[in-house]
């Protein structure tokens, strides 16, 4: 298979090649490395530098390459700035995916796979969630991810497009070999700000709120590691190109852990004793996020390999401390 990963230089997405090109796999990226890194780009990928927003760009990618078929990755994912710039979301999640759209059905190519998220969620109703639960975000990241899927349906009635749409929970950790890992800038997750204290890069870490209604009063995740969500991006794959119908996955462990937990663990893998201090909660932050993944189990045959919180962090803290800055020099 020949497949084209957008944003292939980003967290997941480089994740996901290195995961594709270990299964013999073809891969084309496509990054316009606003926020991706050209050191995460697996050297035996093709690597096209450009943006999806750029018809001519995207059209000249499958004019040279015989996809056969997508993995999106390409769009900004921080719910802060989503909230004070919102357009910027609409305008390179939503517009960018409608160029894209465009371009693979006037490409006649049919098969996309979708970096969605539980921020499509928004307040749960229930615990764990599934896929059928109610979907109202509560930012505006959320909001243009719950858009792109809907582009993704109603563009797959029109034009025969099928995809598959997953949801990620908390995704974090770092490829086994330490050779790729997160670099946000700025950084705003929790296991890479936790880490940046034994690093001598931060004095404390932050808990926002230990008021919520959980066992110890701060706010419970569902951690899953970046190897696993990129496995289940290849399962995504063969599942449209076996000719299954598209559908909806959420990507979690179904298990929660509450942010006392994981810098818990965090001093334990780093042998650290990280400093915490006590914040205010912060703005639209639900008490509890965790994943039913059932379905993704049953019909994708998904089972996470790296589900234990200790070797999660383990694997983010062989890349963190040996890449202290990121990719930069
Ligand atoms: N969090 C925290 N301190 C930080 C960053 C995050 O207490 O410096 C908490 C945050 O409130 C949330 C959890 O850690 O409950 C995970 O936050 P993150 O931003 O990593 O992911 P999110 O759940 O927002 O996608």
């Amino acid at each position: 298979m020949k497949i084209l990963v957008l944003g292939g230089a980003g967290y997941i997405g480089s994740h996901t090649v290195y995961e594709l090109i270990d299964a013999g796999e073809e891969v084309v990226i496509a990054d316009n490395l606003e926020t991706g890194h050209i050191e995460a780009v697996h050297p035996k990928a093709k690597f096209y530098k450009g943006d999806i927003r750029d018809r001519a760009f995207v059209d000249s990618v499958f004019d040279n390459e015989k996809i056969d078929a997508v993995i999106h990755f390409a769009a900004n994912s921080l719910v802060g700035e989503s909230m004070v710039n919102p357009l910027k979301y609409y305008d390179n999640n939503l517009c960018g995916t409608k160029v894209l759209l465009e371009s693979m059905v006037a490409h006649n190519i049919d098969k996309i796979v979708f970096s969605s998220t539980a921020a499509t969620y928004g307040e749960p109703e229930r615990i764990p969630i599934m896929e059928g639960d109610r979907t109202e975000p509560t930012n505006t990241y959320g909001e243009t991810k719950l858009s792109m899927e809907k582009m993704f349906k109603w563009t797959g009635k029109a034009h025969g497009l099928r995809y598959v749409s997953l949801r990620y929970f908390n995704a974090c950790g770092a490829h086994v070999s330490g050779q790729i890992g997160e670099a946000h800038k700025p950084e705003t997750h929790l296991i890479p700000l936790i880490l940046q204290v034994p690093l001598k890069q931060r004095e404390h870490i932050s808990i926002f709120g230990d008021d919520y209604d959980t066992k110890d009063g701060t706010c419970i995740r569902d951690y899953i590691h970046v190897t696993d969500l990129a496995q289940a991006h290849i399962l995504a794959v063969k599942y449209l190109m076996a000719g299954n119908e598209s559908n909806i996955f959420n990507l979690g462990n179904g298990v929660g852990f509450t942010v006392k937990e994981v810098i818990e663990t965090a001093r334990k893998v780093t042998g650290d004793p990280i400093k915490a201090e006590i914040e205010p909660r912060r703005a639209g932050d639900p008490a509890q996020l965790i994943a039913s993944s059932e379905k993704a189990r049953t019909i994708l045959g998904w089972k996470p390999e790296h589900a234990d919180l200790e070797e999660i962090i383990a694997t983010a803290w062989k890349w963190h401390s040996t890449h202290p800055n990121g990719y930069a020099k």
